[in-house]
């Protein structure tokens, strides 16, 4: 196993916090991307927090990143091999009209992307026990 990936799971298994942890969990186990949304004032976090950034409340609800929330493509570049992702030929910026605006990897290639284009996101294996997300074209 590249030592990267086991370094991944450990340092999120004792330094993650709980989101981070059930973030995790939902994406391995669920298959679904997650954001959280405050009950009280409406606000999204992604990644997701267990109290509103915005009023603190710990009223939090999970919700899932799906196909229907109509992602686009705000903008991209590439970078060399980083430590949160696989491939990182590509990482983007995702418009969620529901969330905001998260970074994420793409999948594909800059000769492949424009700016606009509808975008669905994946989950994907990184390792057996760790998974991780990415978006690629709708
Ligand atoms: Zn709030």
């Amino acid at each position: 196993m590249n030592p990267m990936e086991v370094f991944t799971s450990q340092a999120l298994d004792q330094f993650g916090s709980q989101a981070s942890r059930e973030f995790h969990r939902r994406l391995h186990e669920d298959r679904a991307l997650c954001a959280t949304r405050c009950g009280d004032c409406a606000d999204t976090a992604f990644p997701p927090r267990l109290h509103c950034p915005k009023c603190m409340s710990s009223n939090i609800d999970w919700i899932e990143i799906t196909e229907d929330m109509q992602a686009t493509l705000y903008a991209f570049t590439t970078q060399s091999r980083g430590l949160r992702f696989t491939h990182p030929d590509v990482i983007g910026i995702v418009e969620i009209p529901e969330v905001g605006l998260i970074i994420s990897p793409i999948a594909g290639t800059l000769a492949d992307l424009e700016l606009g284009q509808a975008l669905k996101p994946e989950v994907i294996d990184i390792h057996e026990g760790l998974s991780f997300y990415r978006f690629s074209l709708a």
